[in-house]
């Protein structure tokens, strides 16, 4: 061995035995019992396990397992069973031990969790890729069997993420996309907020680097005139506080850069108009445990005389904590200086939830004083359920799922008085869901609060609803369109399926006599025949059509069938992804040559010419040069090319990884794009004439399209434009929002025609 390599060795040992030495510090200074021994023993196996395997960072890998292990242990809260598993976690997928030798060696307990992880695993950094979706499932289902295995993993993903520099652009997109679009979302329903909103920063860093850097160039720049604001404001509260005897701390929280960035997405506003930037957090020890509750009012009468607080913004997660555990009191008070200002308080065990989620609940449990514990198993409920229905469609799944992943929630009343928890935008149907599936499928109508509504009828907090039943009430197809649970939304489709699937069988039944009576034979080319003619996607979807009598079977198909083969058109039709509602612009696209060898490694140039052969630029977000966007390589072998926040896109992530491609805009000003873009503002005379006047002055840009409306001195519009890049539409959205009268101006997908 030279010396060079033997130097490399010893360097590598140092750093794992002090990053281990962390671990067990760390460890050591909780408040779990003290089961070193067994740390160590997992430590040194995996390190021997993984030995010579170097991370594409270059760093031993025992570095990863160490480091999940230390987020369980410090930022999660877990005890030495989670360590062990976290150190263990990458064994059995990356060596040759199997489960059956770490239950030798440690037990059948850190045998199942780390079977868990390896079956979840599906080397989502490998070529061995596969639809996340489906891993996804699987994770689920393991969290049944032990939520910590799904703490472990939600651990790996953000040491992934933290260490994800050194992967490849395309690999990068993938990971943060799916973080983005599972794992933060999945975090914050288990009530690691610290964690989510970390996963939430990376991802948004990794796929939008210029936005991010600017936004955090402006939290640096805004800081002092903040840390001021914050003093001052809290001074008095502090004074107060102080002479009532609490003991406490208060703390700035500062809102993360993403969710800045989606307020300014959503909102369409600049980072100069978001208020809520600063919020004050009041961390409490409460004399007495079971008199943390009242502390917090008490805390909040004598702020609230200190300053104003806002009528309409008061928050009691107190007394009805979040389903993910999270339990605070939320006020928003006047400061001096006219700004509102939210003041969160909360006592340090509910701060312990805030951060660490159900976890920091299991450390209270023998405390007494919590008897919200039901929440977590309840959740967990809802997925077994919606996880025994099954879904064919992967991507169905998903979108059902992350429904109640990011709900937040109202609470109901039952006509007994009983409290539930519902998400946001429930309607009628999908409370009688929540109670029973009986009661749900035979639904006709509800009373809230004691007035007649229908089914699809949005439930606000506090109402009280009484469901209204009929023996001889069915499933409706169209209730699909105002079940807004999870829950509801799954077991509509899953008896719907299962009507169909008569219905399916009883049509293939007529069509098969309907053969022999025309003397042909039940071949699958005869029936595509058939499905041509009728313009039917499938055979099942034929079949229903038969059944329901919606197609009389006649002469038309006797012809059919006896013509010769006809061009079998139809199968075009089965393209899951309807890109483009544009006619003309997908008949364009059909055109557009695959590209025979994509070597998804490295950056594909978006150059003008490559552009008009082979890429498709995706209708639903439109992107222009300039934006972030990534390739989608479809099934003909096509890139679609979208925006990386685009929902679409998100979704493909997590789905198809593997078809996603690192892209890079080349263009120059060779090509024109519509661009749309939406302005509203205060109608005075004259004003459309300066709307035209600066975009017909804007070189480089045709206008293609306008609409305006007045309504009550308020004006309203859409343009489209034709332009060479993001440049362009900077360009003219700053002159345009330079006119007095104009309140916003902001770039939109899609033009819309005002009705
Ligand atoms: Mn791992």
């Amino acid at each position: 061995m030279t010396n060079e390599k033997l130097r490399q060795e010893q360097i590598d040992e140092e750093m794992i035995n002090q990053g281990f030495q962390h671990l067990l510090d760390c460890y050591l200074a909780s408040k779990h019992r003290k089961k070193v021994e067994i740390i160590t023993k997992a430590f040194n196996f995996a390190k021997q396990a993984h030995k010579g395997v170097k991370r594409r960072s270059g760093e031993p890998y025992i570095m990863h397992p160490i480091a999940v292990a230390q987020i369980v242990c410090s930022e999660i809260g877990l005890g030495s069973t989670s360590i062990c598993s976290a150190l263990l976690h990458d064994v059995v997928e990356d060596t040759d031990y199997t489960v059956e030798d770490i239950e030798n060696l440690f037990g059948p307990k850190i045998a199942q969790i780390v079977d868990g992880l390896t079956k979840i695993s599906g080397g989502i950094f490998g070529d061995r890729a596969s639809a996340q979706a489906e891993n996804f499932k699987k994770l689920l289902l393991t969290m049944n069997d032990d939520i910590r295995v799904i703490l472990i993993k939600i651990a790996d993903r953000l040491h992934n993420m933290r260490t994800l520099g050194s992967m490849l652009p395309n690999k990068q997109y993938k990971i943060a996309g799916e973080t983005l679009y599972i794992y933060a979302p999945l975090a914050n329903r288990l009530g690691l907020n610290k964690i989510k909103t970390e996963l939430e920063d990376l991802s948004f860093k990794y796929e939008h680097p210029q936005e991010y850097a600017t936004i955090e160039a402006k939290l640096k720049e805004t800081k002092e005139e903040r840390e001021e604001l914050f003093n001052e404001f809290t001074l008095p509260i502090r004074t107060k506080l102080d002479k009532m005897g609490i003991k406490y701390r208060i703390m700035a929280r500062i809102k993360s850069p993403y969710s800045i960035w989606n307020k300014m997405q959503t909102k369409h506003i600049p980072f100069e108009e978001i208020y809520d930037i600063l919020a004050v957090r009041i961390i409490f020890d409460p004399k007495e445990l079971e008199e943390e509750r009242a502390e917090c009012f008490n805390i909040y009468v004598s702020i609230s005389k200190i300053y104003k607080p806002h009528p309409d913004r008061l928050r009691d997660w107190v007394n009805h904590p979040k389903s993910n555990g999270y339990q605070a009191l939320h006020v928003t008070l006047m400061s001096n200086k006219g700004q509102w200002i939210e003041v969160q308080i909360r006592s340090e065990r509910m701060n312990d939830i805030a951060e660490q989620g159900f976890a920091a609940h299991w450390k209270y449990k023998e405390g007494g004083g919590s008897e919200d514990e039901g929440e977590l198993e309840k959740w967990l409920r809802t997925i077994k359920e919606i996880l025994d229905d099954p879904q064919p469609d992967a991507m169905d799944f998903l979108d059902t799922i992350k429904l109640n992943l990011f709900a937040s929630e109202i609470f109901v009343f039952t006509p007994k008085g009983e409290i539930k928890t519902m998400p946001q935008n429930s309607t009628a149907l999908d409370f009688a869901f929540s109670i029973h599936t009986f009661l749900g499928s035979h639904c006709i109508g509800a009373k809230v609060n004691h007035k007649l509504v229908p089914l699809s009828h949005k439930l606000q907090s506090g109402d009280q609803v009484e469901i209204l039943t009929s023996k001889s009430q069915h499933v409706q197809p169209s209730w699909i369109n105002f079940a807004t649970t999870a829950k509801a939304k799954s077991k509509i489709s899953a008896i719907l399926k299962r009507e169909q699937r008569g219905m399916q069988q009883a049509g293939e039944e007529i069509l098969q006599n309907f053969f022999i009576k025309e003397g042909m034979e039940f071949t699958t080319e005869n029936i595509q025949k058939l499905c041509t003619l009728h313009q039917m996607n499938s055979p099942e979807e034929f079949y229903a059509a038969i059944a329901m009598k919606t197609i009389p079977l006649g002469e038309s198909d006797s012809n059919a069938l006896k013509e010769k083969a006809a061009s079998g058109g139809w199968k075009k039709l089965l393209n899951p992804f309807a890109f483009g509602s544009n006619k003309s612009n997908k008949d364009k696209d059909e055109e557009k040559k695959p590209i025979a060898k994509i070597d998804n490694k490295k950056i594909i140039k978006l150059t003008p010419e490559a552009i008009q052969k082979n890429f498709i630029i995706a209708d639903c977000c439109k992107p222009i040069p300039g934006d972030d966007v990534l390739g989608y390589i479809d099934e003909h072998n096509r890139v679609i090319i979208h925006k990386r926040q685009c929902p679409l896109a998100t979704k493909l992530k997590s789905s198809f990884g593997n078809r996603i491609l690192a892209v890079e805009w080349e263009t120059g000003k060779a090509l024109d794009f519509p661009v749309n873009i939406y302005i509203k503002g205060i109608d005075t005379i004259g004003l459309l004439n300066k709307v035209t006047q600066i975009i017909s002055e804007q070189m480089n840009v045709n206008i293609r399209k306008l609409f305006i409306e007045t309504n009550d001195g308020i004006f309203e519009g859409h343009i489209q434009l034709y332009v060479h890049d993001v440049d362009d539409v900077k360009s003219i959205t700053s002159k345009l929002r330079k006119i007095e009268e104009m309140k916003t101006v902001t770039r939109i997908e899609q033009f819309e025609d005002i009705p």
